[in-house]
C-alpha cells in the first residue's frame, strides 16, 4: 500500500483547512495512512511529515508495519506526549476528527494543549479513502473472491433442519478457510419470516422446507472488505417468492446499469427504487441502496435518496435493493461494484440470475 502518497496528500491539504497539524485518531484512518493495525494508535501529520503514536504494547508491530511515519512510543498519555511536541514546535492550529473523537478525549487534549486551537474536521481522510488505488482494488477483489467461494459452499449445505446460528458459524469458518483474514461483519442468516428483518441476527430457528433464506456476509483481505447478499429458497419456490425475486433482481440490474462516474448516488438509488415503488412495494424497501466499501464495510460514498455524493472512477460501492414483507419473507440481492471510466464492473460473481431452489 502506498502510505507515503497518502500522507503527502494530507500534508498538502493542511493549509486548505488552516491547520499546522492534524491529529488522526480514527483507527481505520490510522491504518489507511500508515498501515498500523493495532488497537491503540494515532497519527499526527505536520507540514514536515507524519508521526505514528502508540503505546509500548505495539512497539514491535509498529516497527514491522509502519515505513512512512516516524514511530513514537509514549509510555503514559497521548495528551502529554502531544503537549511536549506541540509546545516545542510552536504549533497553533491542530485539527482533530470530530466524527469519532469522544468529548472526553477532546476535553483531555484541550486541557493539555495550552494556547493551541483545536479545530474539528469531518471527512478529511474519509473522502481521500473513497477512490481506491490498484493495491486496494487487489485486496477488495480477493475479499470478493472469498465470499463467492463461501456462497458456493453454502448452497451445498443449506437444508431443512440446520439452525441459522450454526449456518452463520460454519459460514465464518469457511470464509477464513477460503483465505479471509477475518469477517467484515457478523454474517446475517435470516430464514422464513425472519428473512424480512433487514439486519437480522442469526437465531436458533431451524430452516424449513419452503423457507426463503437470506445470507448477507463479507470477508476481509489485507484489511479490505467485501459485502454480498444472496437470497435462496429451500424449494420449490412459491409464485410470490419468484415474482419478488424477479422484481428485486430487475431493480438491482437497473441500478448497476446506472452506476457511472459523475452520477449522483441518489440517482442510482432512484433507478432501483422506482421499479420497486411501481410494483407496489415502496414501503417494503426500507433502507438505502448501497454504501462504499473499503477498510470499513460501510464508508463513503453513499447511495441513498438523501445522498449528496457523486460517483468517481475507482470508488467501490454496494448495490443492494431489497423487498421485505413483514410476516412473509424478505429478498435482497447485493453485489460490490467498482466505478470505471465509463460505468462499473461487478466484483462479486456468485450466481443470482434466478431464485436458486435448493
Ligand atoms: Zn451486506
Ligand atoms: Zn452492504
Amino acid at each position: 500500500m502506498d502510505h507515503r502518497r497518502r500522507i503527502e496528500a494530507v500534508v498538502t491539504a493542511l493549509p486548505d483547512h488552516d491547520l499546522d497539524a492534524f491529529l488522526v485518531t480514527d483507527l481505520t484512518n490510522v491504518r489507511y495512512l500508515t498501515g498500523f493495525s493495532g488497537t491503540n494508535g494515532q497519527v499526527l501529520v505536520t507540514s514536515s511529515g507524519a508521526f505514528l503514536l502508540t503505546d509500548p504494547r505495539y512497539r514491535e508491530r509498529a516497527r514491522s508495519l509502519v515505513r512512512d511515519a516516524e514511530i513514537v512510543v509514549y509510555p503514559r498519555r497521548l495528551s502529554e506526549e502531544l503537549a511536549t511536541r506541540v509546545a516545542a514546535w510552536g504549533t497553533r492550529n491542530v485539527g482533530y476528527e470530530a466524527a469519532t473523537m469522544t468529548v472526553a478525549q477532546r476535553d483531555s487534549l484541550a486541557g493539555a494543549l495550552e494556547g493551541v486551537n483545536l479545530i474539528g474536521t469531518e471527512g478529511l481522510i474519509e473522502n481521500m479513502r473513497r477512490v481506491k488505488d490498484d493495491d486496494e482494488l487487489r485486496a477488495i477483489r480477493d475479499a470478493c473472491r472469498i465470499v463467492d467461494e463461501a456462497f458456493a459452499w453454502a448452497t451445498g449445505v443449506l437444508a431443512p433442519g440446520i439452525t441459522e446460528r450454526d449456518l452463520a458459524l460454519e459460514l465464518e469458518v469457511n470464509l477464513r478457510r477460503a483465505g479471509a483474514e477475518g469477517i467484515a461483519f457478523p454474517p446475517i442468516v435470516g430464514s422464513g419470516p425472519l428473512s424480512a428483518h433487514i439486519h437480522h441476527s442469526p437465531s436458533a430457528r431451524e430452516l424449513d422446507k419452503g423457507d426463503v433464506v437470506l445470507l448477507d456476509f463479507g470477508a476481509r483481505s489485507d484489511g479490505y472488505c467485501s459485502d454480498i447478499t444472496r437470497t435462496v429458497v429451500l424449494g420449490p419456490a412459491s409464485d410470490d417468492q419468484k415474482e419478488r425475486y424477479e422484481l428485486v433482481l430487475g431493480a438491482q440490474l437497473a441500478a448497476i446499469r446506472a452506476v457511472a462516474p459523475g452520477i449522483p448516488g441518489r440517482d442510482v438509488d432512484a433507478a432501483a427504487r422506482e421499479r420497486i415503488v411501481r410494483a407496489g412495494h415502496g414501503d417494503h424497501f426500507g433502507h438505502g441502496l448501497g454504501h462504499g466499501v473499503g477498510l470499513d464495510v460501510h464508508e463513503a460514498p453513499s447511495l441513498k435518496d438523501i445522498s449528496t455524493d457523486t460517483l468517481a472512477p475507482g470508488e467501490v460501492v454496494t448495490v443492494e435493493p431489497g423487498v421485505y414483507v413483514p410476516g412473509s419473507d424478505g429478498i435482497r440481492i447485493e453485489d460490490c461494484v467498482v466505478v470505471t471510466a465509463t460505468g462499473c464492473e461487478v466484483l462479486t460473481s456468485a450466481p443470482k440470475d434466478t431464485l436458486l431452489e435448493l
